[in-house]
């Protein structure tokens, strides 16, 4: 459940290194879920509501979401992202939902200019896609945040994703708030609606692993998850939603620590399992 946060992010030096202090702002990883918690208020929105209340307000955001995926990597380049609603079968009042905040073209430019190795391609029709929104709307209502996205290349390893994040880091310190959006453990094949609050046990198996491996820092186990078992299997039988976890991983300092905002299964196959690094 909820866990109080306390830390304030340590003050860096920013790029230009004259001195002048910024705040490095955290990264954080949510598990999104089903698209309808943009419509509800329970635990998890009341979470993800509360979190503004502990860190400085972010002067853009980037969101590196499990619902876009690409061939290459791509960062959104639009001025005025529209609200994407790439889902079927959802009531009316979903699709209702306008969350439009600005884009960030000029920090979008900026990634694409100062990461050459992978050559990260522009998109500028690219609007927010749900893994996006359907959070956002409930940590930051007013859309007041400029918003961009990076596409998770869906045909690299998890390691190359590791690697990328790296280099995202100089956001970090321009006061960009880094967002991975997915779930660690997202099996839909599996999903039972009956089973509202509850997880399978290799669901809650895995999810526990995960955390375990979080809290000692073994990241490599967690790039390398193929050979977690067989609870990883039936967690990450496609890692579309397993890859956007990897960026914050790849952005953690070694003085950072990592702090759950929230956990619990859904509909059996689904970790709501979120943190905050900072
Ligand atoms: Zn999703």
């Amino acid at each position: 459940m909820a866990v109080p946060l306390v830390s304030k992010a340590e003050p860096v030096l920013n790029e230009l290194g004259k001195g002048k202090t910024t705040e490095r702002m955290p990264v954080i990883f949510i598990g999104h879920g089903n698209p309808m918690h943009a419509l509800h208020d329970n635990t998890f929105t009341k979470t993800l509501n509360g979190i503004q209340k502990t860190i400085t307000k972010p002067k853009a955001i980037l969101v590196v979401s499990a619902h876009w995926l690409t061939r290459g990597t791509y960062v959104s380049t639009t001025l005025n992202p529209k609200t994407i609603y790439d889902f079927g079968g959802f009531p009316d009042e979903l699709y209702q939902v306008k969350y439009e905040p600005l884009g960030a073209p000029e920090l979008a430019k900026e990634v694409k200019e100062k990461i050459t190795s992978p050559k990260i391609e522009a998109d500028n029709a690219m609007g927010l896609d749900h893994g996006a929104w359907t959070v956002l709307k409930h940590m930051y209502p007013a859309a007041d945040i400029p918003t961009f996205q990076l596409s998770v290349d869906y045909y690299k390893p998890a390691s190359y994703h590791f690697e990328l994040a790296k280099q995202l880091t100089f956001l970090r310190n321009k006061g960009v708030l880094i967002i991975g959006s997915g779930n660690l453990v997202h099996n839909l094949g599996m999903v039972d609606f009956k089973n509202t609050n509850g997880g399978y046990d290799w669901a809650i198996e895995f999810d526990a692993k995960v955390k375990e491996l979080l809290d000692k820092g073994d990241f490599k186990a967690l790039v390398e998850y193929e050979k977690l078992g067989k609870s990883a299997l039936l967690s990450i039988p496609t890692n579309d939603h397993y890859l956007p976890m990897i960026y914050p991983l790849g952005l953690k300092t070694e003085k950072e620590n990592i702090s759950y905002l929230y956990e619990g299964m859904e509909a059996g196959s689904i970790s709501m399992r979120s943190f905050i690094i900072k």
